[in-house]
């Protein structure tokens, strides 16, 4: 089986969608240089896999946005956060990663992107650059990228992530947390309750319509523990609930439990933490 396979230079999920690759068949990693632009990146795409058997690519929000035009350019139908291929079924993600649906994916090529943190990373490869074509379409361009301010650290790749929720109370509430993830070299993460009421922007939502984390340790401190907060936090090795409600559904997903006031409780842990250090 021939694949070709979309890499982004420097992308930890690349190499885990090349890694499902390699698996299939015989893979030839391609990736388009400049300006991000949908369109004319799923074009120069398409030109490059005449004769593949399949297409992957990870599935990251590039990599999904990616493979849908290409599917919609081939009439293809296209599946998106596979963690399975066996012959023509796929295993995916659905529902925030509450559910694995085993589906049968016809058409040719086969059109699919890979779960994140579902394969271990390939070995780096050198892809080769495709042009675009020259009628590209770059009406839909990336203008302006905007750095995370999760302090330099991914909150996708992060060891440690730590968490706010409603209980922080305010934006200037964030500031324990931060001072505790800079202790520990950790992304700063919140609840959605957090992003919709301004106090730190979506790109540090955890959860179903956030992002979804693979931490070592997740330090969740005043939140609920919502099905959908959940469905962001449950790649995490460990959970560490700091919440004053002893009822509070986050204590029956985490691994432990601080029952207490967390503007009490996560200053107590930086200073241990200074202590131990000094
Ligand atoms: C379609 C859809 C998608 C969604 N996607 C997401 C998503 O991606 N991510 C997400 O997070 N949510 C998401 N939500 C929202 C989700 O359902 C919850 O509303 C949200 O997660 C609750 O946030 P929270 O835990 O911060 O707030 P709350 O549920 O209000 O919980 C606050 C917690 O803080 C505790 N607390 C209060 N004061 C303190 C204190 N001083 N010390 C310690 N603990 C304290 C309370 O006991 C309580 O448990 C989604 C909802 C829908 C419908």
């Amino acid at each position: 089986m021939s694949i070709l396979v979309f890499v982004e230079p420097g992308d930890e999920l690349s190499l885990q969608a090349l890694s499902l690759a390699q698996s299939l068949g015989e893979v030839r990693a391609v990736s388009v240089g400049g300006v991000y632009a949908p369109a004319a990146w799923a074009a120069a795409i398409v030109a490059a896999s005449d004769g593949a058997d399949a297409i992957v690519a990870a599935g990251s929000d590039r990599g999904n946005e990616l493979l849908a035009h290409v599917a919609a350019r081939l009439d293809q139908p296209f599946a998106a956060n596979v963690t399975a291929v066996d012959g023509d079924v796929v295993t995916r993600v659905r529902w925030g990663g509450s559910l694995l649906e085993q589906a049968r994916l016809h058409g040719s090529p086969r059109i699919l992107t890979v779960a994140p943190h579902t394969q271990p990373a390939a070995e780096a490869v050198a892809a080769e650059q495709l042009e675009l074509p020259v009628d590209a379409d770059t009406t839909v361009r990336v203008l302006e990228t905007v750095a995370e301010s999760s302090g330099g650290v991914s909150l996708r790749d992060a060891k440690v992530v730590i968490s706010g929720g409603r209980g922080v109370g305010s934006s200037e509430g964030f500031g324990i947390i931060e001072e505790l993830a800079e202790l520990l070299g950790a992304a700063v993460g919140c609840s959605r309750v957090v992003t919709s009421a301004g106090w730190r922007p979506h790109a540090d939502q955890v959860g179903q319509t956030g992002t979804k984390i693979s931490a070592d340790l997740y330090v969740a401190c005043g939140i609920s523990g919502a099905t959908q907060h959940i469905a962001g936090a449950k790649g995490a090795k460990k959970i560490l609930a700091i919440n004053s409600d002893p009822e509070a559904p986050i204590f029956s997903t985490a691994d432990y439990a601080v029952v207490g006031d967390l503007h009490e409780i996560v200053p107590a842990i930086s200073a241990e933490l200074r202590r131990v250090r000094s």
